[in-house]
């Protein structure tokens, strides 16, 4: 796997110093605390940060409630912010009131603010909407290159030049496609067939059934990138924590492709940087 670890060393902190608020949130006194507020297709992210931009708490849950980027499920994508709001709140011994939000590539238009609504619904004053590779970028400070978001429902894909996003696309195929395929290979549940691809300990097993959907990814960013003088690919979300991800990619597209020792919990932090 080819590594770029002095371009990931502020995402790898942020993420490593993340994860350990996740289990043990930080009870400091900061003037102020700000929120991410990641909607997935898969998860609800809560990130927060302090007055620093340093990660003090988190927390996210499983859930459903977003199917290809759009709220499929409003009221319960309101009670799960607001549940994992109160838990952080209680946690933290203060009230969390600014947060800000994200959305796939592209769905801008076909949002209509339900995003922003959900936010504002769970009882966040909402301070920023932004787009998910920027967020994702406010973390990884990609200069040129093409950021590709592998999640649960989709593929996010953005392309940047000079630090500023140029172009960006978001394509139905994300982790619920590799858990299926699993499903049909293992005779599983597809909840089960999620849980056995989550654990790192089976990633070498699953690659050689997983390939066929990752050369298919793969094949999607070639598609999107070949207007452009893509050079590098940077992997982030919850699909490209699957070991070996980044060597299909690397082959089918002939272009570097690197990650982040932890590539899952990029975007929410971003959002909340941005907060
Ligand atoms: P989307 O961005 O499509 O709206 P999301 O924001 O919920 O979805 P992420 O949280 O980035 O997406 O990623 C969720 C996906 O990552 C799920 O399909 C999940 O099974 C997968 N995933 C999480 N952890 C791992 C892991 N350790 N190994 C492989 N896949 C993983």
């Amino acid at each position: 796997m080819e590594t770029v670890n002095s371009a990931f060393q502020y995402c790898d902190q942020l993420v490593r110093d993340f994860e350990k608020v996740i289990e043990a949130p930080i009870v400091t006194k900061s003037s102020v605390y700000y929120t991410g507020v990641d909607l997935g297709t898969a998860y609800i992210v809560l990130a927060v940060l302090d007055e620093n931009y340093q990660p003090v708490a988190g927390a996210y849950r499983f859930a459903h409630v977003v199917k290809d980027g759009m709220v499929v499920d409003y009221i319960g994508a309101i009670r799960i912010v607001k549940e994992l709001k109160q838990e952080l709140e209680q946690k933290l011994g203060a009230e969390l009131i600014y947060a800000a939000a994200a959305l796939p590539p592209g769905t801008d238009s076909l949002d209509s603010g339900a995003i922003k609504h959900v936010v504002q619904g769970a009882g966040f004053e909402i301070t920023n909407v932004l787009d998910e590779p920027t967020a994702a970028n406010a973390v990884l400070k990609i200069q040129d290159g093409v950021i590709v978001d592998i999640g649960g429902g989709t593929t996010g894909i953005a392309i940047l030049k000079d630090g500023k996003v140029i172009y960006v696309a978001d394509e139905p195929t994300g982790g619920t496609h590799f858990s299926l395929v699993l499903a049909g290979a293992y005779k599983m549940s597809f909840d089960d067939a999620d849980q056995y691809k989550r654990d790192f300990k089976n990633h070498r097993e699953l690659i050689p059934v997983l390939r066929p959907v990752i050369e298919k990814v793969s094949s999607i960013i070639s598609r999107h990138i070949r207007e452009y003088p893509v050079k590098e690919i940077y992997l982030v979300g919850g699909t490209c924590c699957l070991n070996g991800i980044e060597d299909i990619i690397t082959k089918q597209t002939n272009l570097p492709t690197y990650k982040p020792q932890n590539p899952m919990f990029v975007t929410p932090l971003g959002i909340a940087l941005n907060c």
